[in-house]
């Protein structure tokens, strides 16, 4: 094992870390957007790939989830503005905000109940496409609610998919998974919540649980699907696909702002914070913002203090060559999804160029701002999602000055849009938001 104790001893950044102190980081290494996507694997075309196979589909995730017709089948979640929530922001801790706070509620998206409806759902749809047309099962031109029918679900039985999850990941690919007819084994570490493997069960869904950590779950469950040539294995850290079904967000959020006759544009910036674990959907997410937004879209990743994974990774150069305990933190968190040690190598390289910044919060912060967000506005969010609000609290700290400054936006913050991205929270059950709310 390397010895990482000098580098962090010669970075003051990797020490307030390694102290569990919350961190607020720029990254030096941001570019233009265009100078970004330059020798970049993945462009606007494969954004647009996703969304048309995301149209697709729509006919039959309506059939299936009658929920989401009002919305013809897509996979959406509202867009709103909080403004009592940023007045709490400014007043309790004195976050001198300025411009529009809007949440977009991937909390309440259909199905899954958190942002992995995006990314999860995708990669079973694109895997059942390509299994489809591989066996002729689908002709060019014909509606994919055909694959509804029962001998073609029969058809699927014969196929299993596998995905290792600490909860949420498992949620999206099993419920959806086991509603087209797979086979569906969900591989759950042993700090999964109850609630999320009995709703698993429920459908169905054979799920698995292991004594270790997520990478022990990870591990057996690859190793199980290899053997099998029938099995597919969602690979979390990995797969691109699963990080263009996050992608498609952000056209779908550009038309949400058009309608609501919010302007994006240089006199306008919009800055986005989004929870991050291993790293696929905020960096999905936000690759998929900048192919709208380009410059005028600002990206920040938010993670717990023990478990800062990605931005060990950016700010250390080293990628997920390193991992948060080489620096002596625990990885543990109260915050589901995000209690991730090593970051995606794959989004860490996407994103070396286009992120902002990431910010680091407390768990005890995280349940603060749950119960503010329920307090002034009425939603129930899960304490993971919450860290979100991280960013919008941290406006008035000094490196946020530096950035608006470096990037010549101190006149605009009148003008500017904030989003705290919620990845989570409408499947929690009651009992455990009283939990919650206790906590
Ligand atoms: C999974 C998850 C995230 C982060 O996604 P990654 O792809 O792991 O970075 C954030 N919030 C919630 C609620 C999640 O379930």
């Amino acid at each position: 094992m390397e010895n990482f104790d000098r580098l962090v001893e010669g970075n003051p950044l990797l020490a307030q870390m390694r102290e569990g102190k919350e961190v607020l980081w720029l990254n030096p290494g941001k570019t233009s957007f265009e100078e970004s996507m330059i020798g970049c694997e993945l462009g606007p075309k494969d954004v647009e790939d996703a969304e048309q196979r995301l149209l697709r589909f729509a006919p039959l995730i309506q059939k299936y989830f009658p929920e989401t017709r009002r919305q013809h089948g897509l996979i959406e979640s509202p867009l709103v503005e909080i403004g009592a929530m940023k007045k709490c922001i400014n007043e309790k801790y004195e976050a001198s905000l300025e411009g529009r706070l809007l949440l977009k509620e991937d909390s309440h998206l259909a199905i899954a109940g958190s942002v992995k409806a995006r990314g999860g759902i995708y990669e079973v749809l694109k895997y059942t496409e390509d299994l489809a047309i591989k066996h002729g099962l689908l002709q060019p031109d014909e509606s994919y609610d055909k694959l509804g029918e029962t001998d073609i679900k029969h058809f699927f039985g014969q196929y299993a998919i596998q995905v290792g999850s600490t909860g949420n990941l498992g949620l999206s690919i099993g419920i959806i998974s086991a509603v087209l007819g797979y086979h569906v084994i969900v591989h759950m570490s042993a700090d999964a919540r109850q609630w999320k493997k009995d709703l698993l069960r429920s459908y169905g869904v054979d799920v698995r649980e292991y004594q270790g950590d997520y990478g022990e779950a990870v591990k057996r469950g690859r190793a199980l699907s290899d053997a099998d040539p029938n099995s597919y294995f969602v690979d979390d850290e990995n797969s691109r696909n699963l990080f263009l079904g996050y992608s498609v967000a952000g056209k779908r959020l550009q038309k949400q702002l058009e309608e609501m006759q919010i302007t994006i544009d240089e006199e306008h910036p919009l800055f986005v914070y989004i929870p991050c674990g291993v790293g696929g959907a905020p960096g999905g997410i936000s690759f998929g913002l900048k192919q709208v937004f380009g410059d005028c879209v600002h990206c920040f990743f938010v993670e717990p203090v023990q478990a800062p994974c990605m931005l060990l990774g950016m700010a250390t150069g080293l990628n997920s060559r390193i991992c948060v305990q080489d620096i002596g933190l625990s990885g543990k968190t109260q915050a589901d999804g995000l209690a991730v040690g090593r970051p995606s190598a794959f989004v860490g390289g996407i994103m070396k160029k286009m992120l902002s910044g990431e910010m680091t919060v407390e768990d005890s912060k995280l349940y603060d701002y749950m119960r503010d967000l329920l307090e002034t506005e009425g939603i129930f969010l899960e304490p993971s999602a919450c860290a979100a609000f991280q960013g919008p609290v941290s406006a008035g700290r000094v490196q946020m000055k530096q950035y608006l400054a470096e990037n010549g936006l101190e006149a605009k913050r009148k003008q500017a849009v904030h989003v705290a991205w919620a990845t989570g929270g409408s499947l929690v059950p009651e009992e455990i938001r009283e939990e919650y709310k206790r906590a």
